[in-house]
């Protein structure tokens, strides 16, 4: 490890930014790059200062990659990097500040062993994830592994779901709770891809590769389903799997699909998956995402209306990665040129982005005819009477994504249907119980719904 003078720290961090300059627009490079600092550097963290909580949210969201490969440019290869809000020294064990290089440059003796490179981003952690219905039972797992990693009902841990829902931040947010917990384990967060990249290069350089994994308490591979065919990586990481199983080492992964429903995935892989705890996180209902896009405000100190929660979260219902785009959105207006968030701009933004396709304006009468289409009945069916026990399920479900997904009042939704409202408030709450308590079938109703409904 090299030992950073603070004018050397100045000159890396000019260097940096003129090349992260070329890839941003100069109002945010104003906003948000230019009164930075970098306080510290070792050979796995960076440490920099940054105006205030805003700007460092700001920074994580839209430059952590870029900087990262900045660095990588110019040979640090940093596995994270810690913005400091308000220049409080975060003193990480693990890297030398500024301040401390100035006062022992003499006596400081480099670090003898690297610090041991986790991947994990600190940005993820239980405390700033929203737990809805839709995520309890995931959750609690992820929790209970932290607790106790290693235990044999949850391991191997499989959790799957659409983009942004939510995977990697609970995963990354596991290995950062069990690193807290117990900091002796070897936590390791890795992509399906980065793992074949790492295979390849290790097969090119001829070093050890099973090492490095085989050493982990707690692997975290995300994304599985970007392994491809039927490569040798696959091979090398059956063997790690197995290696790791068999000392009841923790073992985490993520996919977009079922482990049953990755095509590229070898049957033995599948199998030794499917074997452990599996289990999927849907997209949040109306209140969830409500709560989350408070959760998300709160940090901005920029304050949003009851009416403008409620709109974004009627109206951006594919993923929380999206919703996070606008929030963003509207906070760097208001940064920049001090416009205060309002409905109007949210909804400019929403059509502007394409966030908001002509999907997300289904009016109720879409949404009963492509859920008759869906289950290949009639609207009338749905709009009937009828008690038969097929079509009353099919009528609860469409009352539900009406409420859930198009954001629609109780009476509301009975006038559709000429009915009472708790008639609809009766349907709505049925369906979500029988999703709060894993009932399989309607699960798979939701999901079908929502895979087609939109598609
Ligand atoms: P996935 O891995 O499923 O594609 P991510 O974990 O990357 O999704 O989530 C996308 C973004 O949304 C991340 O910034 C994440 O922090 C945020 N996010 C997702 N679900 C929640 C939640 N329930 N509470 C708070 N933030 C969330
Ligand atoms: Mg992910």
């Amino acid at each position: 490890m090299e030992d950073y003078s603070p004018t050397d720290l100045v000159k890396i961090w000019q260097q940096l930014l003129f090349d992260v300059k070329k890839q941003t627009t100069e109002s945010y490079y104003t906003a948000f790059l230019q009164e930075t600092q970098l306080l510290s550097l070792s050979s796995d963290l960076a440490e920099i200062s940054v105006k205030n909580a805003f700007i460092k949210t700001q920074i994580v969201a839209r430059f952590d990659k870029i900087l990262k490969s900045a660095f990588e440019k110019q040979n640090f290869f940093i596995s994270e990097i810690i913005y400091n809000a308000n220049n409080k020294k975060h003193a990480p064990k693990k890297s030398i500040s500024v301040s401390q290089l100035a006062q022992t440059k003499s006596t400081f003796s480099p670090i003898k062993s690297p610090p041991t490179k986790t991947n994990l981003n600190s940005r993820y952690s239980f405390d700033n994830f929203v737990n809805g219905f839709n995520t309890k039972e995931a959750f609690a797992a992820c929790q209970a592994i932290a607790a106790k990693p290693g235990r044999q009902n949850l391991n191997p841990f499989f959790i799957y779901s659409g983009v942004g829902l939510g995977k990697t931040h609970l995963i990354q947010a596991t290995g950062n709770a069990i690193i807290a917990n117990f900091p002796n384990l070897q936590v390791l967060y890795i992509t399906a891809e980065d793992f074949y990249h790492e295979f390849i290069e290790a097969i090119r350089s001829g070093s050890d590769f099973n090492d490095r994994f085989r050493k982990c308490d707690c692997l975290i591979v995300d994304d599985i389903q970007s392994f491809t065919g039927k490569d040798r990586s696959q091979d090398a990481f059956f063997n790690t799997f197995n290696a790791l199983y068999q000392n009841n080492k923790q073992i985490i992964l993520s996919s977009d699909r079922p482990p049953g429903s990755i095509k590229t995935l070898t049957d033995r892989l599948k199998s030794r998956f499917s074997a452990g705890f599996t289990i999927d996180i849907q997209m949040p209902d109306m209140e969830t995402r409500a709560a989350i896009i408070r959760s998300k405000t709160e940090e901005s100190n920029i304050s949003f209306s009851d009416e403008l929660v409620n709109y974004i979260a009627q109206n951006c219902h594919t993923n929380i990665r999206e919703l996070e785009g606008i929030l963003n959105n509207l906070c760097t207006t208001y940064e920049l040129c001090g416009t205060e968030p309002t409905v109007e701009l949210a909804r400019s933004l929403i059509q502007g982005t394409r966030i908001a396709t002509s999907n997300n304006q289904l009016s109720p009468k879409q949404v009963i005819d492509k859920i008759a289409h869906i289950f290949q009945i009639s609207a009338s069916d749905i709009l009937s009477t009828s008690r038969t026990k097929h079509i009353a399920e099919i009528r609860q479900l469409v009352m539900y994504i009406m409420y859930v997904d198009l954001g629609l009042s109780y009476p509301k939704i009975g006038h559709e249907f000429g009915k009472d409202h708790t008639t609809v408030l009766h349907s709505v709450r049925k369906i979500k119980k029988s999703l709060a308590t894993n009932d399989a079938h309607i699960k798979e109703q939701v999901e079908l719904i929502n895979r087609r409904l939109y598609a």
